[in-house]
């Protein structure tokens, strides 16, 4: 048997970058998978059909996480397909990067709507169906905690609220059995982060082995924490980054 098997798990912004990586890991784990996503319904079915041509089950649903309702209607839809829910990824998550002076209002809220209110929103929706054994997996980042390059001042003030987000909340629910923990990624080889070109220079430097990450390193520690072995861990920040904080 899996390690996930008859686990039902949600991963928003599952349909490319660290959420597809996740989605198909945790699916290759045994679990059920429901994915969201916001614009791009192809890379969503080919995620759904790829875990599904590997035996697995899947769906995908339409949510911008910056949609209260449509965020809340996500979870509800993944419980009435299957059943139940064990497993929340906060995944989805954008940056906007430039100097903060530049930065216009209506973007700031943008970042903030989808990197912590829509895990706010996601997390209390997802709580009313977890039972214990729960997991809720937030993706912060490793510039959550230390921050090395100009242009991302309100994209880092997510990610730290993110990470007290999740001290917090795993302090009110552990009584419940149910676990909350904050994986965070240094540079990541995705369609927001690319590996190649002028921004990825001084990334590629601040890490102690001299490279970027690939999304299975992430999906590999979301595994884990979603998985039976970490019943342990509660409140924790796992910074998968090559070394970047070090
Ligand atoms: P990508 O931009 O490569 O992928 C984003 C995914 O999220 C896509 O599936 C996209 O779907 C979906 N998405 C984007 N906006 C929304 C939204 N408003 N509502 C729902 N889904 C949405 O990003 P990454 O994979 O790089 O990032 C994933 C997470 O990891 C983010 O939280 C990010 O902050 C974090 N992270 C990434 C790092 C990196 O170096 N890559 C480093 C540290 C943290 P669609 O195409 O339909 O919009």
């Amino acid at each position: 048997m899996s390690k996930l098997t008859d686990k039902v798990a949600l991963v928003t912004g599952g349909s490319r970058g660290i959420g597809a990586a996740i989605a198909k890991r945790l699916a290759a784990d045994g679990a059920t998978v429901a994915i969201t996503y916001a614009k791009d319904a192809s890379a969503a079915s080919a995620v759904v059909k790829t875990i599904e041509l590997d035996g697995g089950k899947a769906i995908a649903i339409q949510a911008d996480a910056a949609d209260v309702e449509a965020v809340k209607r996500a979870v509800e839809t993944t419980v009435a397909t299957f059943g139940r829910l064990d497993v929340l990824v906060n995944n989805a998550g954008t940056a906007i990067p430039k100097p903060f002076e530049e930065a216009t209002l209506e973007e700031m809220n943008r970042v903030i709507d989808i990197n912590i209110r829509g895990v706010y929103v996601a997390t209390q929706a997802a709580l009313k169906h977890m039972k214990s054994g729960g997991r809720i997996i937030s993706i912060g980042s490793a510039v959550g905690e230390r921050v090395a390059a100009p242009g991302l001042v309100p994209y880092a003030g997510t990610k730290g609220a993110v990470k007290m987000f999740t001290q917090a909340l795993a302090r009110e629910i552990g009584s419940r059995g149910i676990t909350v923990n904050n994986v965070q990624p240094g540079p990541i080889d995705t369609d927001l982060n690319p590996a190649s070109g002028d921004w990825a220079v001084p990334q590629k430097a601040a890490t102690a082995l001299d490279r970027y990450g690939r999304v299975d390193e992430i999906a590999a520690m979301v595994a884990f924490v979603a998985g039976p072995e970490s019943s342990y861990i509660t409140g924790a920040n796992l910074t998968v980054d090559g070394g970047m904080n070090a």
